[in-house]
């Protein structure tokens, strides 16, 4: 049979040009869970998606509800779920002031990394009864939460602490929307942080979870994809000169259909099945096992992490 995957996100950038390869693929069904129902439509006919190969379903990463609407909606579906990209993010690079889900958290981490925390915590049971070969979890990470790379140490760098904001909730009128409690607000530090929670979780979820289901658990940095409606929010002179940069300074740059396929074979290239990978593309294009920064791989941040999180999704 074909397989099931589901994809946050997929109204856009690297979630609609990874729902297009996969689909065209003939051997994958797309779920694309996205906020918009009419702009995720437009864009998988505009992309060239055949009718048939995909459904849209309505999620908002922004809402806890909406999470455990959306786990109920597929559920009610009757669809195996044999993979789960963790797709969606924002990022409000010039942000200076908080905003916040309807859950009273932090946007940035809030979508980034709790609404996606409860979906693969909940979706993990389906993921467990498929009985495709190789099931697959995975999440977006950055290099820009990555401090020992060149991206990562551009300030400002991202830092969990001791992760005190997050534990008081990410609620600014009485703590820090910050994950480590700092009084002023960020919003790149904020979605850098939130990368790296990403990365923590994906191995976290291996740690806890890879022996007994056998589920994959991986993570990815796709390249700079400079192009992508991630930096719709950052001003006007950053968003013209920063795919340029990309291509011809740091050579980093990658288009949305090259990253797409970077997508596309960690969820479903036989060669990529290794779990707790985090997985980098070099010059030619080729994959290989990339290493985390030291606070990216540290198992009792993880460990705090995970047990923050539960709380705060109401999984404790
Ligand atoms: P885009 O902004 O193009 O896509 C982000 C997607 O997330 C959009 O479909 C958007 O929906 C969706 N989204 C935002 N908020 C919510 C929400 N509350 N609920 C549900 N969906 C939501 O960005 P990219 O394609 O560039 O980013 C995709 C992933 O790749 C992210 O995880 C990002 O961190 C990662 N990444 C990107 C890099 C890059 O260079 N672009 C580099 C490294 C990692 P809508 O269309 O409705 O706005």
């Amino acid at each position: 049979r074909e397989g099931v995957v589901v994809i946050t996100g997929a109204s856009s950038g690297l979630g609609l040009a990874a729902a297009k390869a996969l689909a065209e693929t003939g051997k994958w069904h797309v779920v694309m869970a996205c906020r918009d129902f009419l702009k995720a439509a437009k864009a998988a006919k505009g992309a060239g998606m055949a009718d048939g190969s995909y459904t849209i379903m309505h999620l908002d990463l922004a809402s806890l509800d909406s999470v455990r609407q959306f786990v109920d909606n597929f559920r009610r579906a009757g669809m195996p779920l044999d993979s789960l990209v963790c797709n969606a993010a924002i990022y409000r690079p010039t942000a200076r002031t908080p905003t916040f889900t309807a859950d009273g958290y932090e946007m940035s981490v809030g979508v980034n990394h709790l609404g996606h925390f409860l979906l693969a915590r909940l979706l993990l049971d389906d993921l467990q009864r498929s009985d495709y070969p190789s099931r697959r979890l995975i999440i977006l990470g950055s290099i820009t939460g990555n401090t020992n790379t060149l991206a990562g140490n551009i300030p400002p760098k991202a830092g969990l602490g001791d992760l005190r904001g997050l534990a008081g909730g990410l609620r600014s009128q009485n703590g820090s929307a910050m994950i480590d409690g700092s009084e002023s607000f960020d919003g790149a530090k904020a979605y850098k942080d939130s990368k790296i929670c990403n990365m923590l979780s994906m191995q976290e979820l291996h740690r806890r979870y890879h022996e007994d289901t056998g589920v994959t658990f991986a993570s990815l940095y796709p390249g700079c994809i400079a192009t992508t409606g991630l930096f719709r929010e950052h001003i006007p002179l950053f968003r013209l000169l920063f795919p340029p940069f990309q291509k011809f300074i740091t050579k980093g740059f990658v288009s949305e259909a090259e990253s797409g396929k970077r997508l596309a074979q960690v969820v479903s290239d036989p060669s990529l099945t290794k779990s707790g990978v985090y997985w980098s593309w070099n010059k030619d294009s080729a994959s290989f096992e990339n290493q985390l920064s030291q606070e990216a791989s540290d198992p009792e941040k993880a460990r705090k992490l995970w047990e923050i999180s539960e709380k705060l999704v109401g999984l404790a």
